[in-house]
């Protein structure tokens, strides 16, 4: 349950003022974004509408130690379709970089983070290479096997 003394009146502001963070305010809540977000639908807690209402609610410490927005995986799907410009995927990226900024998470985990998101479009471009041989070649590379090269390549990488 959030306090009074909990909303920071400022914090919308001070995201505005990120590179990324423009166009927060002019969010009116239409929930594009979330109908359209790749991670929602692998999980129900993260919410780009829910994320920005929270921002411009004043929720500052909730936001920036919640452990979900470290869950977005940048692929701009939300500001694809945002009928107002307001980017979210960038809008991430400067919470992400205030809640280190503001210590709650360490440059450490931040590195990390970043590890993780390379790791993740790497094994991505593998899979998304593995289908188009699939549906071009005579003696198709399988998926499977693509899936089994991810899956080793995981295991040999540190984060
Ligand atoms: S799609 Fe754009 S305007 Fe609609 S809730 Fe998401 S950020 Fe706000
Ligand atoms: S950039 Fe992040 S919030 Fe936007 S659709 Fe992709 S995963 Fe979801």
């Amino acid at each position: 349950m959030i306090q009074a003394q909990d909303i920071d009146a400022n914090f919308k502001y001070d995201v505005a003022a990120q590179p990324g963070g423009e166009h927060i305010k002019v969010c009116y809540s239409c929930g594009t974004c979330t109908a359209g977000c790749p991670v929602t639908e692998a999980d129900a807690r993260y919410s780009p509408r829910r994320i920005i209402r929270q921002v411009l609610l004043g929720q500052r410490q909730a936001v920036l130690a919640d452990p979900l927005i470290w869950y977005c995986e940048t692929c701009y799907a939300c500001s694809a379709y945002c009928p107002q410009n307001v980017k979210f995927g960038d809008v991430m990226r400067a919470l992400r970089e205030m809640a280190v900024a503001e210590g709650y998470y360490t440059p450490e985990f931040l590195q990390r983070i970043r590890n993780v998101d390379r790791l993740a479009h790497a094994l991505r471009l593998q899979l998304v290479q593995a289908a188009l041989e699939q549906s071009q070649e005579a003696s198709p590379v399988s998926l499977e096997s693509a899936a089994d090269a991810v899956q080793e390549s995981v295991k040999n990488t540190r984060v």
